[in-house]
């Protein structure tokens, strides 16, 4: 009867990329302590598949911790978070699975320094998803290239500028071919001249359609590449709106107060 059929429509639906509806992240109710500290407070918040969140707040707010329970490097008291739907696995495999479908990249670039470059970035498709060593060095170098360093390959890390070093950290997430990437404060470890070879490999993603929440302060990418602009303060999210409207109409005290000091 029509019922079934509608129903098949619907699921076939969900099968073929039209669920777009459901969020790719979603954090629901989740609260953090650190001992006494209320880190993070019903932090309510959903990503769509392609968007690009940025959230900026000042130091201390809870912006590192967020993006670190999103992909399980802090537990969380209470709450929860789906990633495509699915709940995070506490531990084990599960988790190294998960680890691979959420990118996440650093202020600190965090690159295996006795490694080359390359090496650097094959190391977890071949440890991880067993892809062979041809195959993730193919790869590897088509991702190198995507961000400009690929003449760099055989060198080691120290070899590299730090802006050099954070395009291969973003390489080196892309190489598991992530559903989400993380990027917490980004270009802040960087020397002013570097900041925009990276921030421009990032606009160039977010334009490819990769799904990305983003901690900075950068507002020249917010503005470019931002959907959303989360405003974090003591561990809530105390706004949130398109970047046109969050910059030039925050409603709440504390971020005309931030924006002043920052802009
Ligand atoms: P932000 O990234 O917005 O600067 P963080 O998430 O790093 O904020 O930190 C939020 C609060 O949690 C800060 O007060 C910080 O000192 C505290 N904090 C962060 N990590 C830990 C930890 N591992 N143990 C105890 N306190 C922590
Ligand atoms: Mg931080």
């Amino acid at each position: 009867d029509s019922t079934t059929v509608e129903e098949l429509t619907k699921s076939d639906a969900t099968h073929t990329g039209q669920a777009a509806e459901r969020p790719l992240v979603e954090l629901r109710h989740v609260d953090k302590y650190f001992g006494d500290l209320h880190v993070l407070k019903d932090i309510n918040l959903s990503v769509s598949k392609g968007e690009v969140l940025v959230i900026i707040g000042p130091s201390g707010s809870g912006k590192s911790t967020l993006c670190r329970t999103i992909n399980r490097l802090e537990s969380i008291d209470s709450g929860e978070i789906l990633i495509d739907g699915q709940p995070l696995p506490q531990e084990g495999r599960q988790l190294t699975r998960l680890r691979a479908e959420v990118g996440m990249v650093f202020q600190s670039f965090n690159l295996f320094s006795h490694k080359t470059i390359l090496d650097n970035v094959t190391l977890a498709p071949r440890k991880v998803r067993g892809t062979s060593k041809a195959d993730a060095e193919k790869e590897g170098i088509e991702l190198l290239s995507r961000v400009g360093v690929d003449t760099q390959a055989s060198k080691l890390p120290v070899q590299l500028s730090g802006g050099q070093q954070q395009r291969v950290a973003i390489a080196r997430s892309l190489a598991m071919h992530p559903k989400v990437m993380l990027f917490d404060e980004p270009t802040s470890a960087l020397d002013p001249e570097m900041i925009n070879e990276v921030l421009d490999v990032m606009v160039n993603l977010a334009k490819e359609g990769m799904t990305m929440i983003v901690v900075t302060h950068e507002m020249g990418f917010a503005r470019q590449a931002a959907n959303r602009v989360v405003f974090m303060a003591d561990g809530e999210i105390l706004e949130e709106g398109s970047p046109e409207e969050f910059f030039e109409n925050p409603t709440s005290e504390r971020a005309r107060d931030f924006l002043g000091k920052i802009l």
